[in-house]
């Protein structure tokens, strides 16, 4: 592409797939608008599953590297996710983490907070709208009269892209805005790209961009959003709202704080921060107004009552915890609870 944006007359080929994710990064991809027909002038779509039809053996068959350019959206969840991340790497000459389930784990990796047996355990017995007298569950080879039916295996821990395969670049965000979409196509297109590895966006924080005033913070209470109807010019966290603006990538234009709702986060940590939740929690434990460890226990307790929602809500997966430790025999396998 050339500056001014007009494509060269070389189509590349672009692959685009969907693993655990909800699918609001396959929508940001259309929210670029008309800017999708450059990327059409500029690419051959040679996989986009939520598009058109297509075969993974189709893709299979293609040379290595002759894939320019992967978006892959989603965490790897099941056997299946990661078969596929490792082909796309492998038939990819840029595989691009697309949207936090594929940077950081997101919400799929909450599910990191339980183990296969529990999350089996409620999703096919225990919800109230469960329907299953025979105890069914999902297994991964089933025999029928036509022969063996196949399903991927659930995996305990849901991992990002990176934690599976080798990732060019990481475009954050939950998902990625429009913009910033267009931004690393563009730079993609014109090889205006950072180091490998790099995330691909800005590298200050959400504070940074928000036009909210900020003083001096000393919170004596933390609010949730419901409780409170914020000063539309004060920073939120002032206002005693946990806004995880400070320990968040920038790139969303703050949208958030700027119409009265803190940020959530999900952009991702910022350059240099190894853990968006022990940043945050860092950052909250120095604004509490008091000494006295038992009201800051109290206020801590009242005012944040779920920190692993609050603080890893994006980035479980991606975190020093990763997930809540699991339970061995010994023999190195994780024990079922009975
Ligand atoms: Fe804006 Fe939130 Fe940062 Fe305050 S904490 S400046 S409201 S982003």
């Amino acid at each position: 592409m050339s500056d001014g944006g007009a494509p060269t007359p070389e189509k590349g080929k672009l692959a685009l797939y969907w693993a655990a994710s909800c699918g609001g990064c396959e929508i940001a991809v259309l929210g670029i608008d008309d800017k999708v027909l450059k990327v059409a002038e500029a690419f051959d779509i040679v996989l986009w599953p939520c598009v058109m039809d297509g075969k993974v053996r189709d893709i299979e068959k293609m040379p290595d590297k002759s894939i320019d350019l992967c978006l892959f959206n989603g965490a790897i969840r099941t056997s299946e996710q990661e078969y596929m991340a490792q082909l796309l790497r492998r038939k990819s000459k840029v595989l691009v983490a697309f949207g936090s389930c594929a940077a950081e784990g997101c919400i799929p990796a909450l599910a990191n907070m339980n183990t296969r047996e529990e999350i089996f355990q409620t999703a096919y017995h225990d919800t109230p709208s469960t329907d299953n007298p025979d105890g069914v569950r999902p297994q991964i080879e089933t025999e029928v009269p036509e022969g063996t039916l196949h399903l991927p295996l659930f995996y305990d821990t849901v991992k990002t892209l990176g934690q599976s395969v080798e990732v060019d670049y990481y475009l954050p965000g939950c998902p990625p805005e429009p913009d910033r979409i267009w931004d690393a196509l563009v730079a993609i297109l014109t090889g205006q790209l950072p180091a490998p590895g790099s995330v691909i966006g800005a590298t200050t924080t959400v504070c940074d961009t928000c036009p909210r005033t900020r003083n001096e913070k000393k919170i004596k209470e933390f609010k949730r959003t419901w409780e409170i109807i914020p000063d539309p010019d004060t920073c939120l966290l002032e206002q005693g709202v946990v806004c995880c603006g400070i320990a968040t990538r920038a790139g969303c234009g703050a949208l958030c704080p700027t119409v009265g709702s803190p940020c959530i986060g999900c952009y991702g940590p910022n350059e240099g921060v190894v853990d968006f939740g022990a940043r945050m929690m860092t950052a909250l434990a120095s604004v509490i107004d008091s000494q006295d460890p038992d009201e800051i226990d109290r206020i801590i307790q009242e005012g944040i009552p779920d920190p692993i929602g609050s603080f890893y809500r994006f980035g479980l997966a991606n975190s020093l915890l990763r997930r809540k430790a699991l339970a061995h025999n010994g023999d190195g396998r994780v024990a079922e609870p009975a």
